[in-house]
Parts: structure tokens; C-alpha cells; sequence
């Protein structure tokens, strides 16, 4: 499987806020991609609460929001290529 993992986490040496907290790539807003993580359904939920924009994957036990918001990331990326 060839997953990254490891270089996915910001650098955090203090707590700040909580981490679940990123830039949205649609509007470019910082920290307003909330990530919902409903391990019970094994699905991972990021939001950003200024466009609405939403995108949600399957989770496993170990993901972190960290992970769902790179999965969006990805899929944005993909899907630029597509359009360009
Ligand atoms: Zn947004």
C-alpha cells in the first residue's frame, strides 16, 4: 500500500486550539475545515463552515482529521487535473 503518512502531520510542538482545524481549499479560508471523525460509522467528515464545502471518506480506527483533510486535498487535486 502506498500510503503517506508519516509527512502528513504539521509540525505541531504546541497545542494550539485543537488540530482538526485546516484551510479550506475552495474558499482559501484558514482553519475553517472543521473534521468530524465518527468512528461508530467509520466515516470522517470535513467541513468548512464559511462555503459549505464538504468531503467525506471511510475511516479506519488509527485515521485522524489530519488524514481526512489530506484525502480532500488529494481529490481536489485530482479533480483540478481532470478540468485543466
Ligand atoms: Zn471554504
Amino acid at each position: 500500500m502506498g500510503k503517506r503518512k508519516s509527512r502528513a502531520k504539521p509540525p505541531t510542538k504546541k497545542k494550539i486550539k485543537v488540530d482538526t482545524c485546516f484551510t479550506c481549499p475552495f474558499c482559501n479560508h484558514a482553519g475553517t475545515v472543521e473534521c468530524d471523525m465518527d468512528k461508530k460509522h467509520m466515516i470522517g467528515v470535513a467541513l468548512c463552515y464559511i462555503c459549505k464545502e464538504s468531503y467525506s471518506t471511510t475511516i479506519h480506527g488509527l485515521s485522524e482529521p489530519i488524514d481526512v483533510y489530506s484525502e480532500w486535498i488529494d481529490e481536489c487535486e485530482r479533480v483540478n487535473k481532470f478540468e485543466d
